[in-house]
């Protein structure tokens, strides 16, 4: 009973502290509301707590108050989903950016475990190409096709679209970004995304993990909280129910792809 007490005198404190935070009380439903203190830094962060459907993407943003369907033309067709605290920062870059004549248009936003699924399966069964190849007939070893695959995708369970928290911006093409118009708008968000929480999270010159994507940027106020909870709550027994899930441990998935080798903002802590 005192406990109780307490929780209720104090509970709004532990709440107050972060923006990221607050969005734990308005969405009640979805969202347990637990605030985690991080001890393995010298900073105390209060990271919310999120449930395990909501890292591995198992979940209908339809049918979810915390995400909602972001509207033509700021994405480039209907149906695309994202967080509501994303999508209202994007939304105050995108006018920002049109003021300077640069347009940023959202192309993929939310992806379920499933949709992420099917794309992965297609490539595995060589049925859609993969970096302009087929994968089954180029590696017909299950491990080494695994591996060509995650050059160019990413697992179910394992990718960042799960969140609602990334998306990708304008052409899924690095040239595209390297001249012209494409050109102007990636310094442009070089310059100015931070300025409203978007970081690139595949950037240049990393050893390991994906390839450098332009194109897909990480709303780390929010996408700082999953990949703590990332860390905590998944392990290899969570990443099954696809094809080649069986290689995800060999091929250390989670901490190769999910964890680290990733842009430094982006990470939940220093050095992870
Ligand atoms: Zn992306």
């Amino acid at each position: 009973m005192t406990f109780i007490r307490f929780l209720l005198l104090f509970a709004p404190l532990l709440f107050s502290c972060q923006e990221s935070t607050q969005s734990v009380h308005e969405n009640q439903n979805n969202v347990a509301q637990t605030a985690v203190k991080d001890t393995s830094t010298e900073q105390t962060i209060n990271y919310q707590d999120i449930e395990k459907k909501f890292l591995l993407g198992q979940i209908k943003p339809q049918q979810n108050d915390q995400f909602v369907e972001i509207p033509v033309p700021i994405a480039n067709r209907e149906n695309l989903y994202m967080q509501k605290q994303a999508l209202e920062s994007f939304q105050k870059m995108q006018k920002t950016a049109s003021k300077e004549n640069i347009q940023l248009q959202i192309i993929s936003a939310f992806r379920s475990f499933t949709h992420q699924k099917w794309i992965w399966n297609s490539k595995f069964n060589g049925k859609r190409r993969s970096g302009g190849k087929n994968m089954a007939k180029e590696f017909p070893d299950p491990q080494k096709r695994v591996q060509a695959i995650l050059n160019y995708s990413a697992m179910p369970g394992t990718s960042r679209h799960h969140w609602g928290t990334d998306i990708d911006i304008n052409n899924l093409n690095n040239s595209y970004f390297e001249s012209g118009k494409g050109k102007t708008e990636y310094e442009w968000l070089k310059k100015n995304a931070h300025k409203f929480g978007f970081y690139q999270t595949y950037t240049a010159n990393r050893e390991d993990g994906y390839n450098e994507e332009k194109w897909h940027w990480s709303y780390t106020p929010l996408a700082k909280d999953f990949s703590y909870n990332y860390k905590k709550k998944i392990s290899y027994a969570d990443i099954k129910g696809f094809k080649g899930s069986e290689h995800a441990q060999d091929l250390k998935v989670i901490e190769r792809y999910v964890l680290n080798n990733i842009n430094n903002e982006c990470m939940h802590e220093p050095g992870n």
